[in-house]
C-alpha cells in the first residue's frame, strides 16, 4: 500500500508541478519574515493553509472525508489515503492562488501521529514540492499543532499553561512551559474522549462523527436523567478513563431497547452522557491546574468544540481559559502552519518521507530526525 501511495503521489506530483513557475528556484532565507505552507493529512481531513509570520493567516481550505467514511461508522485507512492523494495538490493550488502567492518559503506537514498511509501522502507531497521550490520543510507533531492552535487567535495564552487536548485519538493533559517543553501529566487509560462520543453516538444510531450529533441531541435532553459514572475523579494522578462510562451507557441503552423506550429516551441519554464526560474532563483539568499551580488553561482538539465543555470550564476555572475558534478545534492545516511558525529553527532540507503512526509528544525534540541542512 505504502509503495502504491508513493508511486501514485509521485505521478500526480509531477503533473501538478509542471503547471508551476519553475523560474522560482533561488534559495530564500528570511530571518524575520516567512511564508509557511501548512499541510495536514493525518486522518480524515485534507487541509492546507498559508501563514505569513507578519500578516497572520492568509488562506486555509479543508476537504472533509466524513461522507466517505460515514457508511462504515468510522475511518477506513485505505479510503483516507486515496482521498488525500486525490485532494491535496488541488487544495495547495487553491490556497496559493487565493493568497496570490507563487510559492512559500517553508512547507510544514504533519509527520505523525496518525494513519501511516495518510501521513505519507502529506509527507511525500511536502518533500516533493520543497525539492522543486528549493525551500525547506518542517515535520510537525499533530498534537503540537492542536496545542499551539490558540496562537492563531488575537487573545493568545502566555507560557506556562496547562493544555487539555481532546480529540478522536487523544485525551491529554500537558504541562506546557514553552514551545517544545512539554510534560504529559495525564492521558487516557482506554478510549480517547472523542472516540467515546463516537461510540455512544453509534449506540444511539446517530451519525458519524458522533461528537457534534450527541451535542445537538443533548440540547433536547435533561442531563441528570441518568446517573452515569464520572470515571477517575477520585483517583490520584491526572489520567482519564472512558470505557466504564461507555459501558454504563451501553447497558442503559440495552435495557431501554428491551423495554421499547429507547427512542423516547435518546436525548436524555445523550445529555446525561455528555454531562458525565464533560465533568470528568473538567475535574481532571482543575486538579492538574491546582496541583501544578497553572493559571492558564487551553483547550483544543475536536472535542474542544463542545459547547458544554467550553461553557462549564470557563465557569469553574478561576484562571484564564483559551480556545482556538471552533473550525480550528478539529483537524486543520492552520494549526500545522502556526506550529511551524513557532519552530522555524527546526527547518530542514527535504529528504525522506517522514510518517510516524505513533510519536510520544514529550519526544518531539529528540526523536524527530537528524538535521541535514
Ligand atoms: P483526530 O485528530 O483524532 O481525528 P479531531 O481533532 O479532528 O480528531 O476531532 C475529532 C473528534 O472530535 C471526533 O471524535 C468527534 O466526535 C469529536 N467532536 C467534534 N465536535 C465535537 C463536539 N461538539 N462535542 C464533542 N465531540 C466533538
Ligand atoms: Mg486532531
Amino acid at each position: 500500500m505504502i509503495l502504491l501511495v508513493s508511486l501514485f503521489c509521485k505521478n500526480k506530483l509531477s503533473q501538478f508541478l509542471s503547471k508551476f513557475d519553475s523560474s522560482c528556484n533561488e534559495i530564500l532565507y528570511y530571518h524575520n519574515h516567512m511564508l509557511i505552507l501548512g499541510i495536514e493529512t493525518s486522518c480524515d481531513e485534507t487541509a492546507v493553509a498559508l501563514y505569513d509570520t507578519d500578516k497572520g493567516l492568509l488562506a486555509h481550505v479543508l476537504n472533509s472525508q466524513i461522507s466517505l467514511h460515514a457508511p462504515y461508522g468510522g475511518v477506513v485507512p485505505e479510503i483516507a489515503s486515496r482521498d488525500h492523494l486525490r485532494c491535496l495538490l488541488p487544495l495547495i493550488k487553491k490556497v496559493l492562488s487565493e493568497a496570490n502567492i507563487k510559492k512559500p518559503d517553508v512547507i510544514a506537514y504533519t509527520a505523525g501521529p496518525g494513519l501511516v498511509g495518510a501521513l505519507m501522502v502529506g509527507s511525500a507531497v511536502a518533500n516533493g514540492l520543497a525539492l522543486t521550490w528549493n525551500c525547506e520543510v518542517i515535520p510537525i507533531h499533530h498534537m503540537e499543532g492542536h496545542l499551539l492552535a490558540p496562537m492563531l487567535e488575537n487573545e493568545k495564552p502566555t507560557y506556562p499553561f496547562l493544555a487539555l487536548l481532546v480529540s478522536g485519538g487523544h485525551s491529554l493533559l500537558v504541562d506546557v512551559k514553552a514551545v517544545g517543553n512539554y510534560k504529559i501529566l495525564g492521558t487516557t487509560l482506554d478510549d480517547a474522549i472523542g472516540e467515546a462520543f463516537d461510540k455512544v453516538a453509534k449506540l444511539l444510531d446517530l451519525g458519524y462523527p458522533g461528537g457534534p450529533e450527541i451535542s445537538r441531541l443533548a440540547e433536547k435532553g435533561i442531563d441528570d436523567s441518568y446517573n452515569f459514572p464520572r470515571p477517575m475523579l477520585k483517583k490520584p494522578g491526572f489520567d482519564f478513563s472512558f470505557s466504564g462510562l461507555k459501558t454504563a451507557v451501553m447497558l442503559a441503552v440495552k435495557d431501554l431497547k428491551k423495554q421499547g423506550k429507547l427512542e423516547k429516551e435518546k436525548a436524555n441519554i445523550a445529555a446525561s452522557f455528555q454531562k458525565a464526560a464533560v465533568d470528568s474532563l473538567i475535574g481532571r483539568t482543575l486538579k492538574a491546574a491546582r496541583e501544578k499551580n497553572l493559571k492558564r488553561v487551553i483547550v483544543s482538539g475536536g472535542v474542544g468544540a463542545n459547547k458544554m465543555l467550553r461553557k462549564n470550564l470557563k465557569k469553574c476555572f478561576e484562571g484564564e481559559v483559551y480556545y482556538p475558534r471552533l473550525e480550528f478545534c478539529t483537524d486543520n492545516a492552520a494549526m500545522i502552519a502556526i506550529a511551524a511558525a513557532h519552530r522555524l529553527n527546526d527547518k530542514i532540507k527535504p529528504s525522506q518521507i517522514e510518517a510516524k503512526a505513533r510519536w510520544p509528544m514529550e519526544q518531539i525534540n529528540y526523536q524527530m530526525r537528524s538535521k541535514n541542512g
